[in-house]
């Protein structure tokens, strides 16, 4: 996501538009974090309660650079809206990126491997007028931050990629994706997200989204996603589950390794009990004594 105009960490405590001295920091929850809770509570652990340094890769860093550059596009006048724009956008958008993370210059052993990732980087955004036109749509927001309390007091919170409404009222949820179009885990963890802004969006404004749609640029290839109450509802009781099972855990501070094939993708790797490391002392849970459970200095 658009790195540049969010922050995408579960700890990012103030809501857009509130003064960060008029509220408490929360704990929420975020798709991401809750994912990172489902693969391996210890993953989550180091990202959401230590706060682990990561170090960033070419591919989620693609993924940044598309956020922002379609996000320029719909900021510009319809008609301005085309493959040639986009592809201008790319150079500013790439020197405002490293402006504000110099690290990633380090990606690139020089000018030539960068130039080279960054066609490719545009052959993504070429790709992207092929599963749309976007001089026909105006979107409502985008990079739009949700967040929204459930009657069970657990905070939603994340940033939605596009929302569209339809002259007749329907919204559309719209998601990039700078990968492959999903392949089972992957195509599972994507809905996930998916249902999780769809109930956010509905909680906070009462209004059911119509259609969620995932635009997977690598492959040219969109999947499309209509939700329903019943199963906005079941879902809803699913966070709620992993929500109490992070407390659980927070509060115990008992973050079990779950090792799977995804551990070679994990840079904790290096400390991580069930690869022979050690895990750092456990930092403890970020709770506010004057109110156990959701006023917090940091996120879930
Ligand atoms: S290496 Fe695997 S088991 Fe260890 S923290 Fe990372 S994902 Fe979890």
């Amino acid at each position: 996501m658009a790195q540049s105009a969010r922050s995408d960490h579960p700890t990012d405590p103030h809501p857009a538009g509130q003064p960060q001295q008029d509220r408490p920091r929360r704990l929420a929850l975020s798709p991401s974090r809750a994912s990172d809770f489902k693969q391996c509570p210890l993953l989550y652990r180091f990202r959401a309660v230590d706060r682990l340094p990561e170090t960033p890769t070419r591919a989620q860093t693609r993924g940044t650079l598309v956020h922002s550059v379609l996000e320029r596009l719909f900021e510009l006048p319809a008609e301005r809206r085309d493959r040639d724009t986009a592809a201008e956008l790319l150079a500013p958008a790439w020197r405002e990126l490293t402006a504000e993370q110099p690290e990633l210059a380090d990606l690139f052993s020089g000018e030539p491997e960068l130039d080279d990732w960054l066609k490719s980087t545009g052959e993504l955004l070429e790709a992207y007028f092929e599963l749309e036109d976007p001089q026909r749509i105006e979107p409502e927001a985008c990079e739009q931050r949700v967040e929204t309390e459930l009657d069970s007091g657990l905070v939603l919170r994340g940033f939605i990629d596009r929302v569209d409404v339809a002259p007749t009222g329907e919204v559309r949820l719209v998601d990039y994706k700078t990968g492959s179009a999903p392949r089972q885990l992957n195509e599972a963890k994507a809905l996930f997200q998916m249902k999780f802004y769809a109930l956010a969006l509905w909680r906070s404004r009462g209004e059911l989204p119509s259609r969620l749609l995932l635009m997977y640029l690598a492959d040219r290839q969109s999947l499309a996603y209509t939700p329903d109450e019943a199963e906005l509802n079941r879902f809803e009781r699913t966070l709620e589950a992993i929500w109490q099972a992070i407390l659980r855990a927070g509060r115990s501070g008992d973050f079990r390794p779950s090792p799977s094939r995804l551990c070679g993708f994990c840079d904790f790797k290096p400390v991580c009990p069930a690869h022979g490391g050690t895990a750092p002392p456990y930092p403890g849970w970020p709770e506010a004594p004057e109110s156990p459970g959701l006023s917090s200095a940091t996120d879930g």
